[in-house]
């Protein structure tokens, strides 16, 4: 009843010439077959996403950003709204990447009102979560990952995706065992439930992203209550972002 979704996180990653051969290699191999499994999204780095979303009009391939200022406009220099990735061509948004909550200092308010720019702006909020490596020593995980859900995601039914990242598992070629993101993933949806009933959070795309490989996609993928990835490196080479999408 949910629909997969691959999405790419390029992060600082990608220039137009080499970045817009690896769309048009996406593009070009989201056939019918990959089509029937999965929805694919690719966030690119922001000076791209104007000619991205251009190239891969009619593709089925949508593109997003990396996050999102919570105003519309004004004096931020630097910064860049929701309206402006929109308007750019962007459909959705990651917000509260574990990067940018620990580079940037963003804390689960400013995730909220960064996802509150993106529904506002008529983008889907992809809203990431998840526990360090101290926390899941410590048997935190669950109660950092429904701290961080219960800050971060804003209230009333609009668009929603959540991406449960251990932040341990990303960028390291680890990552939790199948019953442990069962078991995250089980506990987010619960907590969705309760807090907006199951009619909506049983419509919630929960991914799972940290070191999502080709060859660990499809026992991943195949986990109850997964559905989708938000993959990384993994991302940046076409063949491995079409290979993980095949593995829905
Ligand atoms: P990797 O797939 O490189 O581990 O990165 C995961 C991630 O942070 C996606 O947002």
């Amino acid at each position: 009843k949910r629909r997969p979704l691959i999405a790419g996180n390029w992060k600082m990653n990608g220039l137009k010439i080499a970045g817009a051969r690896t769309l048009g290699q996406v593009i070009e191999g989201y056939d019918a077959a990959l089509r029937a499994k999965a929805d694919l999204l690719v966030c690119p780095p922001a000076p791209l996403l104007y000619t991205f979303a251009a190239a891969s009009i009619g593709s089925g391939v949508a593109i997003g950003a990396q996050t999102c200022h919570p105003a519309a406009s004004g004096a931020c220099t630097g910064e860049i709204s929701a309206e402006m990735l929109a308007d750019a061509g962007a459909s959705a948004v990651i917000v509260g990447h574990s990067e940018r909550r620990s580079y940037n200092g963003e804390t689960d308010a400013d995730v909220r009102a960064r996802a509150e720019a993106a529904r506002r702006a008529g983008l889907t909020p992809i809203v990431c979560v998840g526990e360090t490596r101290e926390e899941r020593d410590a048997g935190r995980a669950l109660d950092v990952v429904g701290a961080q859900l219960a800050g971060s995601v804003p209230d009333g039914e609009g668009a929603l995706i959540v991406a449960y990242e251990p932040v341990w598992a990303i960028g390291t070629g680890l990552t939790p065992t199948v019953a442990d993101v069962a078991e995250v993933h089980a506990f987010m949806r619960a907590e969705l439930r309760k807090r907006f009933g199951a009619a909506f959070a049983d419509g919630v795309r929960l991914l799972y992203g940290g070191s999502v490989k080709p060859a660990n996609a499809a026992e991943l993928m195949a986990v109850e209550d997964v559905d989708g990835a938000l993959v990384g490196g993994a991302s940046l080479v076409a063949a491995d972002f079409l290979a993980i999408a095949a593995g829905c």
